[in-house]
């Protein structure tokens, strides 16, 4: 891969002079390096701005020596490191200021100490294309469950539909016969994964509720794991919608939910303080946890919690 990079330093968006006794220490340096196939590193330009290129492919020792001593000399000279068409490298943001308009929003502040040939190759390395990854179905019960841990973005191919959706279910599967790979949200939308593994994936449904209810929150909403077997909260007659695992931190917000909670552990004859101790200790990774609802009629937000 042939490259170049453009090493430069900018006052109020000009060229600036750079210290001389480091650009020639540094091509000093640059000049007894040789690659195995004898090609060299081409470096043009004087004090004002100088262009190093590699015109050959396979040459990475040298390529990280040569771009060691690119960033030596931008340490030294508070150049700004700018590689063929990718964002340029600052030392300090206070230098952003400086830079050309046409550099200037995009430009990236790698702080001296950091910034050293490898830093400059992975800022040149090309970037794979994120991928587009396809809206998710809807989930009325469990409306977003990239942000609640339960699907994540996977090139794996599906175990149900054998297609690449580009997301994956990471939740619980309750099944005899349970899939070792993974299942994707589209086939738990659409009730085929449930039916072709007879699985669910929650465990129990709390409260009394229809039965369809029952069974699209059972075997049509992607579950969420926790410590104990899950169980999913309802109220005014319909599944509540999974918000996602909780800590004190993030129940702070939601006054409700802790009293949901703190009435739950009432029942299991705690004495006060012992209460109030367990619902300062809830840890969104770590037991116990909390697991935060909201009613789908009312709105009011619900929770209960596990540990090991
Ligand atoms: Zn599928
Ligand atoms: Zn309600």
């Amino acid at each position: 891969m042939s490259y170049s990079l453009y090493l430069c330093r900018f006052v109020g968006g000009e060229p600036a002079p750079m210290d001389e006794t480091a650009i020639r220490d540094v091509l000093a340096a640059l000049e007894g390096l040789e690659a195995e196939d004898g090609g060299t590193v081409d470096v043009d330009g004087d004090a004002h701005g100088l262009t190093f290129h590699h015109p050959s492919p396979g040459r990475v020792l040298v390529l990280d020596l040569d771009l060691d001593l690119v960033a030596e000399l931008a340490r030294r000279t508070g150049a700004v490191v700018v590689p063929d068409g990718r964002p340029a490298i600052l030392t300090t943001e206070a230098d952003r200021r400086h830079l050309p308009d046409n550099l200037r929003a995009e430009a990236i502040v790698v702080p001296p100490p950091a910034l050293t040939g490898q830093a400059i190759a992975l800022a040149v390395a090309p970037q794979p294309e994120p991928r587009r990854r396809p809206a998710l179905p809807r989930f009325p019960y469990h409306p977003d469950p990239v942000a609640t841990g339960s699907v994540a973005a996977s090139d794996e191919p599906c175990v149900c539909c054998g297609q690449e959706r580009g997301w994956v279910y990471t939740g619980p599967v309750y099944a005899a016969d349970a899939p070792d790979t993974a299942i994707c949200p589209y086939c738990i939308a659409s009730g085929t994964a449930a039916e072709r593994y007879d699985a669910s994936f929650t465990d129990t449904v709390e409260g009394d509720v229809p039965r369809d209810v029952v069974m699209a929150v059972l075997t049509r909403t992607p579950g969420f794991t926790a410590w104990q077997s899950p169980y999913w909260l309802t109220h005014c007659g319909d599944g509540a919608a999974f918000l996602g695992p909780a800590g004190t931190k993030e129940l702070a917000a939601y006054p409700d939910a802790v009293d949901h909670l703190r009435r739950q552990c009432a029942t299991w004859t705690w004495p006060p303080d012992q209460v109030e101790a367990f619902l300062g200790a809830l840890d969104k990774d770590g037991a116990p946890t909390a697991y935060l609802f909201r009613c789908r009629v009312c709105e009011t937000y619900l929770a209960y919690a596990d540990f090991t």
